[in-house]
């Protein structure tokens, strides 16, 4: 623990409040750097606060779990909550404030009907599989862009088609928020971390290294199989140790587009998804070819 690091964490519950905080900062100038969460911290989200820390007079981190990016009701219903632990966390790795509203507090008229389209991103990769997912992201994310104005915004390379898609509003938007990526922060083992591995039990998370050793295996193979021999492969391995792969893709990093073949001198992110029972993990890679 780093003691030195110690300082005071102002902790805000309400819309209100922490905008008068905002307004002061605002008038003094000082820079605001905001990381979002849904809490259950971990060492990756803790990457994003020391970097917004680094770049930022002001270094926030909003705890939400919002319920209109969840697509399956038990998913949001058995999200882990340590609240008080994040504090602790929060408090030692230096962060100036907590933006921890409730749904009440977010949501004052009901649940936003409001909706984002993000088009092509929706038909592919989590968009595909998880319906509704990333317009409840793109609300949230703009809701809390609207109450903090933050000056950079911090995210994890781990949701790799999240970074995608809120760059894509920033910039369909015009927003003036500076968006950061911050890459993937793994365990030992390789298994990235994530809030949901704490529903995992012993026997699953041992099995769980599995994805990250199955995206290894295709980025090893990316020029002599085919994709969709990788694929096959993959989804062979995992289940030889009890997961089920939900998708593996090869996706142009910059653009975002799906790629069926790899081409030499390129940048990709293979990305995977696969439940342990009902619990639905996702990882990636980025390959340089
Ligand atoms: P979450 O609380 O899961 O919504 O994550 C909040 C932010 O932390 C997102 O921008 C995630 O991409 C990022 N994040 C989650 N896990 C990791 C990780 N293992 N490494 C780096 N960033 C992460």
């Amino acid at each position: 623990m780093k003691f030195q690091n110690i300082k005071n964490l102002q902790t805000f519950t309400t819309i209100s409040e922490i905008k008068v905080a905002i307004a002061a900062y605002k008038k003094s100038s000082k820079s605001i750097g905001l990381v979002p969460t849904m809490g259950a911290l971990h060492q990756g989200h803790l990457a994003l606060i020391e970097r917004a820390k680094q770049q930022n007079n002001i270094t926030i981190c909003s705890i939400f779990v919002n319920p209109i990016q969840f697509n399956q009701l038990s998913d949001f219903e058995k999200y882990p909550n340590t609240l008080d632990a994040d504090k602790m966390l929060l408090l030692t790795a230096g962060c100036d404030i907590l933006f921890a509203p409730t749904v009440e507090q977010m949501y004052p008229f009901g649940l936003p009907e409001l909706s984002i389209n993000f088009g092509y991103q929706n038909t592919i990769l989590e968009g595909r599989f998880r319906a509704g997912h990333f317009s409840g992201v793109g609300v949230v994310v703009s809701k809390l862009f609207n109450i903090l104005q933050p000056t950079n915004a911090y995210f994890g390379q781990k949701d790799f088609q999240q970074c995608l898609v809120i760059n894509q509003m920033v910039r369909e938007l015009s927003s003036e928020v500076s968006i950061k990526i911050v890459e993937i922060v793994r365990e030992a083992d390789g298994l990235a971390m994530s809030s949901r591995n704490k529903r995992l039990n012993n026997q699953e998370r041992m099995q769980a290294t599995a994805i990250y050793q199955s995206l290894q295996m295709a980025e090893s193979q990316l020029f002599t199989l085919n994709f969709e021999q990788i694929k096959r492969k993959a989804a062979e391995m995992l289940r030889n140790a009890g997961i089920t792969m939900e998708y593996l893709d090869l996706v142009a990093f910059d653009t975002g587009i799906l790629m069926y073949e790899p081409q030499r001198g390129t940048k990709y992110a293979l990305c995977i998804a696969a439940f342990l029972g009902e619990i639905r993990l996702i990882d990636n890679v980025v390959v340089i070819t």
